[in-house]
């Protein structure tokens, strides 16, 4: 199983849900940062790094030795990143997305693979979990290209070694957050009862319904006052999986780079339950899905 933790804005506590998650988790499990353009699960977790990677994007060059200057890529390039004027071709690597077309369709094999940098992959131990993260270069535009990255590295870990996986998903409702929701089992919504955390919750909740996976929420800092996200909850018929209250105990584990679950037993039991509420939730879509196969 594959849990996404996300939210529709920065702050909600997202991070530190994933980490006491983590670190409550009773088999295996590979804790993922696809946060990658602001790292910090690993500020909670503390992992040991054991190898890393520079991550790579492949980009075209072009050898204008064979170019004709036809013009087929750059009709083809839906981001500007390669252009022909008569008899002048331009390339714009940061521009670039990787989709490898023009060099697919380049008629006179004018375009050979390059490469950009984009940023790193790393891995390794947390405690009993393992750890595994992207940090985007600095500079660097295109986050999806790295989480897929790291995402497929994933992927060959859990085919390994099975187990589960927690994500820290980018906050947000852009292609970076859906990137890193698409390939998860189950949806965690992590918002605060207030404004602001309500009316991002509901563009988390309108981006991702459409993925069509089961999405739950967990209220974080309850009890400040603000229901419209339970109104909201109740109406979509969204379960919402644990509510955090507002704690000064937290705030200042939070301050030292604790985890909330590590705090006491109180805190520890409220992620050993939404832990099995998610199981819970993985487990009924599975017997619905099967229903309607
Ligand atoms: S498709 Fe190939 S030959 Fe045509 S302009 Fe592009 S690089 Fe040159
Ligand atoms: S690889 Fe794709 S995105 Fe990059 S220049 Fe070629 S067509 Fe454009």
């Amino acid at each position: 199983m594959i849990v996404a933790v996300a939210s529709g804005k920065g702050g909600t506590g997202k991070t530190t849900v994933t980490a006491s998650l983590a670190t409550i988790w009773d088999g295996p499990l590979v804790a993922v940062d696809l946060d990658v353009e602001e790292p910090n699960l690993h500020l909670f977790l503390q992992p040991a790094i054991v190898g890393s990677e520079t991550a790579y994007m492949t980009v075209p060059v072009v050898n204008e030795e064979k170019c004709t200057y036809c013009g087929v890529c750059s009709d083809l390039c839906q981001f500007k990143a390669i252009s022909v004027m008569n008899r002048l071709i331009l390339t714009f690597p940061e521009m670039c997305h990787g989709c490898g077309g023009c060099l697919a369709l380049c008629p006179e094999k004018a375009l050979s693979p390059g490469q950009r940098i984009l940023g790193e992959v790393s891995w390794g131990r947390a405690g009993k979990v393992d750890f595994l993260t992207g940090r985007l270069r600095v500079g660097e535009a295109m986050s999806p290209p790295l989480m897929r990255l790291v995402k497929g590295r994933l992927e060959r870990q859990l085919s390994a070694g099975g187990g589960d996986a927690v994500i820290d998903a980018p906050p947000g409702v852009s292609c970076p957050a859906l990137n890193a929701v698409l390939d998860s089992d189950v949806i965690l919504l992590v918002t605060e009862p207030t404004p602001f955390g309500f009316y991002d919750f509901r563009l988390a909740w309108e981006a991702f319904a459409p993925l069509g996976k089961p999405i739950a929420a967990v209220i974080n800092r309850a009890g400040l006052g603000h229901d419209a996200v339970y109104r909201f909850c109740r109406e979509k018929g969204l379960p919402i999986l644990a509510e955090i209250l507002y704690d000064r105990a937290i705030a200042e584990a939070y301050a030292r780079g604790r985890i909330i679950a590590d705090i006491s037993e109180v805190f520890q039991a409220i992620f050993v339950s939404l832990r099995d509420k998610i199981r819970d939730l993985a487990k009924q879509n599975n017997s619905r899905e099967a229903v309607h196969a």
